[in-house]
């Protein structure tokens, strides 16, 4: 039987046996590593034990059989090439031993230098090197790190037994009047080395292994444990990393930049990873080893001097070896096509490369790096999207928390992740008061249970919004998302006390005024004022370039839902192709007019109903004239008043009496009506159609001021289509109904100016039935746009608004494994969605089909959207730009 290979050698070109194809056997590193020497780079020989020898390991707590012979095996290839042997007492050779999983976890798992060196061995390195101070800087970091990574792990106690050396070496400086590290004499080293093996005996209840081969294979099980340390898992969870991959080890011939005033270390990145600019950046420092420059022990000197000229940057100290980096700089990134992060050392004027990969960017410079390298021909369209994220393009609409200040941050709460982006403010319990400060100059947070419609101009004075209750589509996550703000509902950690003007969580309690920071990306709720970073897009030529690709490639067109010209405006300059839904409601809030609503909610009669209603008739006409003029030449669809009548009725007091005394009424008789009105299931209610079927006049108020307003834009000579949208209908005599009013009106309004539009008429698609009668409902309509948000309501049977109460459980029992109400459920919800574009296809070839829920802007669902051949998907104007990629990435 042939036995399995375990261990893969590295060294040159003709007896490396990886390449970066493998990196799912031999880890991201030990890839790139046999890449980088089939390349004929310099990189110290080595070998990769592969990710199926952790697995192994991790069942059944040993090495699988024939491996350690491997690795013996593979052990005499590198001593054969670097002319030393693993634990001689004339020329040693020293390894490190390199943790390195498919994809980068950095900082994550484990690595241990100058493994191999012992109180004999070590005599042969001061004879090879001649170099007794460096030989004792090796072994006092080998052990410091070989006490933490191997150690500590293996003890029980709870010494860190890092920190404790740290500060003895951080001690030992200051007694001694030296300033870092790098003027330790050999004396001091050698000192440092007796104390370290001394402390690490008293504080693990174990003596410092002399044996060069247990240093070797402990730090292999090190390494391999390390894949299930508490940082690696949690970073797993965060990145989404399965659990089962496992990481490789790397074990390598060392090479050493700590060699004196000819050696050093340095990270290099092939573009700037900030901004994406195409220039050669990194740093360096002289005299160090491996992670000198990472931690931050010293200040590390510039790379080059391509933005400013240093006496101190390896340009300017050893530009012969600065050139021959800049050349394999240059062959890795074409080689690669893409960005590359990389690690060099440098041993007495001999240049050696010990890692590559692909360089983590924020989202301008991914954005800006993979335009360049698709313009230059170097990647194709499809991997151009490919490299650039949802992520990426959040991180450049919106403002996010500065990385370092949220590490350090205290988190206080979590919920839903509604709205993404960042923010910073004041607590503050209650919208007017929201809107007072905001006058004063104040930036403030709006925390409440949850939102109602009546708290719209406290939202909108907030820098965000935080609530205890709701979903991803509560009414809060909606309007905020719609605005662009951040935004987190349903935290159940929080406790409002709205009387005490405060709020507990379990361990704090915050007052009004307090500040705190939100992440709306992620859900996270901080105490104080943390850094926010700001982006503008306007002027992103990158972004705009980008949206302009993505358009070409999409079969789909992208709208979004605005309710208002200023939000029409913001949707326009992000690329929309339309509006897919305004919500007519929002017009009716507006406190000069919801007197007038609620007069004529409580009228007794047609005639006094129409009196008041007509008198929002101005209003909304001017309201759409503004809207459509800020789409032209694109199509707006208007819906129909959809919300439920109890949303406007007046609950307070003084607003009763207010009514009263307007209206000329006994209060009595109007407490009585509002009663009367009041519903136990508001949402399955007296809403969507069945408000313009029970009121007629609303409909034609509403219908009259759409064609008013395009008429007014037609004499104008500027072009409209309004898309008259009829909500909440479940069979096809509501739709007729409705139909009927908005065709008679029409043409009223047509005769009265001698003038004619183009309109058309549809209907939303949000109930079940709805979807089952498509055909029926298709004979008759324009268009159709699903309402998914309302359609996941009815078809689960879940209010959308209180699935906060059950939801964390139903996901962390797996019950369900999304919220439905963020991405669509395609067995149930999206089975109905085929039905009904089926049966509306069947009678209606040339129907127009889109979605308007909040899935119209999320990047799973759009995949369906994009199979059923929609027409368009529309969204909240900050979603459009993730739903434009989303669309390119599968249409290229
Ligand atoms: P990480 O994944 O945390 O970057 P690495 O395995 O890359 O860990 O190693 C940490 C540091 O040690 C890096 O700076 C690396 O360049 C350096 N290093 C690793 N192996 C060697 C070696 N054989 N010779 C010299 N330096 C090394
Ligand atoms: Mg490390
Ligand atoms: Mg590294």
């Amino acid at each position: 039987m042939k036995t399995k290979k375990y261990v893969y050698f590295f060294g040159d070109k003709n007896n490396t046996e990886g390449s970066a194809k493998m990196s799912s056997l031999l880890g991201g590193k030990g890839a790139n590593l046999a890449e980088m020497a089939t390349l004929n780079i310099p990189v110290p020989p080595g070998f990769t034990i592969s990710t199926e020898v952790c697995i192994y390991y991790m069942k059944h707590g040993k090495y699988p059989p024939n491996c350690k012979k491997q690795i013996k095996e593979n052990l005499k290839k590198i001593e054969a090439l670097m002319g030393q042997s693993y634990g001689s007492t004339k020329n040693p050779l020293l390894v490190s031993v390199r943790s390195g999983a498919k994809k980068s976890m950095p900082g994550m798992m484990e690595t241990v230098l100058n493994v191999g060196l012992t109180s004999s061995t070590i005599q042969g390195l001061i004879n090879q090197t001649k170099n007794k101070r460096f030989s004792y800087d090796s072994y006092r970091r080998l052990i410091m790190m070989y006490s933490d990574v191997v150690m500590e792990k293996n003890n029980l106690s709870e010494v860190n037994i890092r920190s404790t050396l740290e500060s003895v070496l951080h001690n030992y400086k200051k007694q001694t009047g030296h300033k870092d590290d790098a003027s330790l004499n050999e004396k001091d080293l050698i000192n440092l080395c007796n104390k370290f093996q001394k402390i690490i005996h008293e504080k693990l209840n174990s003596k410092f292994p002399n044996n060069h081969m247990q240093q070797l294979e402990s730090s292999i099980e090190a390494v391999f444990k390390s894949w299930n340390g508490k940082r690696a898992v949690e970073y797993r969870k965060i990145e989404k990393i399965p659990n089962s991959w496992g990481t490789a080890v790397n074990v390598q011939a060392m090479v050493f930049g700590n060699m004196g005033h000819d050696s050093g270390t340095g990270v290099a990145f092939t573009r700037n990873p900030s901004t994406g600019d195409n220039y050669f950046f990194g740093e360096w420092l002289p005299n160090a080893q491996g992670e000198d420059v990472v931690a931050g022990i010293r200040t590390p000197h510039p790379l080059n001097n391509h933005i400013k000229k240093s006496s101190l940057s390896l340009e300017s100290c050893f530009p012969l070896i600065y050139k021959k980096l800049n050349i394999i700089q240059n062959k890795l990134e074409k080689h690669y096509n893409d960005m590359q992060d990389i690690e060099f050392t440098i041993q007495k004027n001999n240049l050696w490369l010990l890692q590559t990969r692909v360089g983590k960017r924020n989202g301008r410079a991914a954005i800006k790096i993979a335009l360049d390298l698709y313009q230059n021909k170097k990647i194709t369209q499809k991997i151009l999207f490919k490299r650039i994220t949802s992520q990426h393009i959040n991180e450049i609409l919106l403002p996010s928390i500065d990385k370092q200040e949220e590490q350090k941050a205290l988190m206080i709460a979590r919920g839903l992740p509604a709205g993404p982006g960042a923010a910073t403010g004041q607590i503050v319990f209650n919208a007017d008061k929201a809107e007072k400060l905001y006058n004063e100059g104040k930036k403030v947070i709006l925390v409440r249970e949850e939102t109602s419609p009546e708290d719209v101009h406290g939202m909108y004075a907030s820098e965000a919004i935080l609530t205890s209750r709701g979903g991803m589509t509560s009414h809060a996550a909606l309007v905020a998302r719609g605005w662009g703000k951040c935004c987190i509902v349903g935290s159940n950690d929080i406790q409002i006390n709205y009387k005490k003007k405060s709020f507990k969580t379990a361990e704090n309690i915050f007052y009004e005024n307090d500040w705190i920071t939100l992440n709306g990306s992620i859900g996270f709720v901080y105490a104080g004022s943390l850094k926010l970073v700001q982006r503008k897009i306007s002027s992103n030529i990158e972004y705009n370039n980008l949206m302009s690709l993505c358009k070409k490639n999409n079969p789909m067109k992208v709208r979004a839902n605005a309710d208002q010209d200023t939000d029409a405006l913001v949707a326009k300059n992000l690329g929309a192709n339309g509006i897919g839904l305004c919500r007519t409601e929002h017009m009716f809030f507006n406190p000069e007019r919801i007197k007038n609503v609620r007069k004529m909610i409580v009228s007794i009669d047609e005639n006094m109903r129409n009196k008041y209603i007509k008198k929002l008739l101005p209003y909304q006409k001017n309201d759409f004239y503004k809207l459509f003029k800020t789409m032209s030449p694109y199509p707006v669809t208007v819906r129909l008043l959809d919300p439920p009548l109890h949303e406007f009725l007046p609950h307070e007091k003084k607003q009763i009496d207010e009514l009263s005394s307007e209206l000329k009424t006994n209060k009595k008789l109007i407490v009585e009506k509002i009663n009367k009105l009041k519903e136990l299931n508001p949402m399955l209610g007296h809403r969507g159609c069945r408000l313009g079927i029970t009121f007629p006049e609303i409909t034609k108020m509403q219908v009259s001021a759409i064609f008013e307003a395009a008429i007014k834009l037609k004499k104008e000579k500027i072009k409209c289509v309004p898309e008259i949208m009829v909500p909440l209908v479940g069979s096809l005599n509501e739709f007729l109904n409705q139909k009927n009013i908005i065709n008679t009106v029409a043409q009223e309004v047509f005769k009265k100016y001698n003038l004619k539009i183009k309109y058309l008429v549809g209907t939303m698609i949000e109930l079940p039935r709805a979807c089952f009668i498509a055909d029926k409902i298709a004979k008759h309509a324009d268009f159709i746009s699903f309402g998914t948000n309302d359609l996941t309501q009815t078809t689960f049977g879940f209010s959308r608004d209180d699935i906060g109460s059950f939801l964390p459980d139903y996901l962390s029992k797996s019950i369900i494994d999304k919220d439905p109400f963020s991405t669509l459920d395609k067995d149930g919800v999206g089975e109905l969605i085929k039905i009904g574009v089926k049966k509306a296809k069947k009678a209606n070839k040339n129907i127009k089909i889109g979605v308007c829920g909040e899935h119209g802007g999320d990047p799973n669902s759009i995949m369906l959207f994009d199979k059923l051949n929609f027409d368009y998907v529309s969204c909240s104007p900050y979603r459009m730009p993730i739903a434009s990629l989303t669309i390119a990435k599968i249409n290229s």
